[in-house]
């Protein structure tokens, strides 16, 4: 397989969200510089598309974004409900909140992109991606075939571990590593329980446990919706969604759907984007998650655009904007602040959207914000549990 000649002039190892979405950059956008004109691409994940699996991602969104075709709800307003049942409606204007079907999203992307004659799909897990004399190298099926590409791509899942030291990089992150866990189940009601029209974003009320917990309601109608339960803290147990459950029906008798369930890791310690010579980091590996919060799918979408338009204009893919350091150290002291308590954390997060400008908070909870959105963020949290974690 080695020679003159890569079998392809991109590899992508992983076919995830970030994967997919840099493939099908790569594969449409119309070259417009000296780069690579619509490369070859060689794309390899042991997973093939799930028939059937049930996992909704849900996004800010206030322009058109690549998932829209896959989009079984969306919200232009919010309530929140705080510990002790107070309401708030939150009106986003011109954002809106959307539920994303990425069960279905992934088995069309990797239907589409596969179809590309210029794909080749592998299914098998890559084991090693390394710079090679004349480009990279992928090792896949325990050493026994090699791949070369002229630029590779990694999106293979780190660990916590790979997180907190920059894959070996540098010493062990020191703010905690917190766990994101959720667990939601389609609720179908036989009666009206819901005003599809408003999500419920945070929900204080059905949690009571020692660490932050909260739920989310999504009705994509008025009897069908989205109850998913979050907890943020050490604990990996996923968190129970049935006192939610309770509070959306209320007496009004419902049947369980599909149930969906995951742990993200936050992680506040910079991802090293640049793996070798020639490989680059993407989506979660390449530090694309929001440490503070665990959205990405925005910038995942933009992070594909930026690699290709580099890749076009530069003929290297590393000409993609890096985050502003100031970034990392908010999310630090936020993650910090979790992780120390959790009364002082459900106030900052209520009063987060009643005490900023919507534009400001939703770009900084995307990791998009600029120096004047973080001055209005920060104007609009209680100062005491972070300051507390400034001192810690
Ligand atoms: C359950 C869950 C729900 C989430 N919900 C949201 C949400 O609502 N909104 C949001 O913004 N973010 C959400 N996130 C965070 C983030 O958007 C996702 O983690 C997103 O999938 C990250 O994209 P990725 O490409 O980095 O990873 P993935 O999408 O996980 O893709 C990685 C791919 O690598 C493949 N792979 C693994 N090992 C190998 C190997 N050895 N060789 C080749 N391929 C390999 C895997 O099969 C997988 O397909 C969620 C995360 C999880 C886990």
């Amino acid at each position: 397989m080695l020679g003159v000649t890569p079998d392809a002039d991109v590899a992508i190892i992983g076919a995830g969200l970030s994967g997919l979405l840099l493939a099908r950059a790569l594969l449409t956008s119309p070259p417009t510089g000296p780069g690579t004109a619509r490369p070859r691409v060689l794309l390899a994940d042991p997973r093939p598309a799930p028939a059937g699996q049930s996992v909704t991602y849900s996004s800010w969104a206030d322009r058109p974004t690549p998932l829209d075709p896959w989009r079984i709800g969306s919200w232009r307003s919010l309530r929140t409900v705080a510990h002790d049942g107070t309401v708030r409606a939150v009106a986003l204007q011109r954002w809106r909140y959307d539920a994303t079907d990425w069960g279905r999203a992934r088995a069309d992307l990797l239907a589409e992109v596969g179809a590309d004659p210029r794909v080749t799909l592998l299914l098998e897990p890559v084991q090693t991606v390394r710079d090679s004399a004349d480009g990279t190298r992928a090792t896949v099926q325990g050493a026994t075939t090699q791949l070369t590409a002229r630029w590779a791509f990694d999106s293979r899942p780190p660990s916590v571990e790979d997180l907190r030291t920059g894959f070996g990089t540098r010493p062990v992150c020191r703010p905690p590593a917190l766990l994101q866990t959720f667990c939601g189940v389609w609720v179908h009601a036989d009666a009206d329980v819901a005003d599809p029209a408003t999500a419920t974003l945070l929900d204080f009320s059905a949690d009571d446990g020692p660490e932050l917990g909260f739920a989310y309601v999504l009705p994509v109608s008025a009897r069908t919706l989205m109850v998913m339960a979050v907890r943020m803290g050490t604990c990996p147990d996923l968190p129970d969604p049935m006192p939610a459950i309770a509070r959306a029906v209320g007496a009004t008798p419902w049947r369980p759907g599909a149930r969906e369930s995951g742990i993200t890791p936050l992680v506040a310690a910079p991802a090293p984007r640049r793996l070798g010579r020639r490989v680059l980091a993407i989506g979660r590996r390449g530090g694309r998650v929001r440490p503070s919060t665990g959205y990405a799918l925005q910038r995942i979408a933009a992070d594909a655009a930026a690699v290709s338009r580099s890749l076009d204009e530069h003929g290297h893919p590393f000409a993609v904007p890096p985050d502003p350091t100031w970034q990392l150290a908010l999310d630090r002291v936020w993650l910090r602040a979790l992780a120390r308590e959790r009364a002082g954390f459900e106030p900052a997060l209520l009063s987060l959207f009643t005490g900023a400008p919507v534009d400001s908070v939703l770009r900084f909870l995307d990791g998009d914000a600029r120096p004047r959105d973080v001055a209005a963020v920060v104007r609009a949290l209680p100062p005491a549990p972070f300051l507390r974690a400034l001192a810690g």
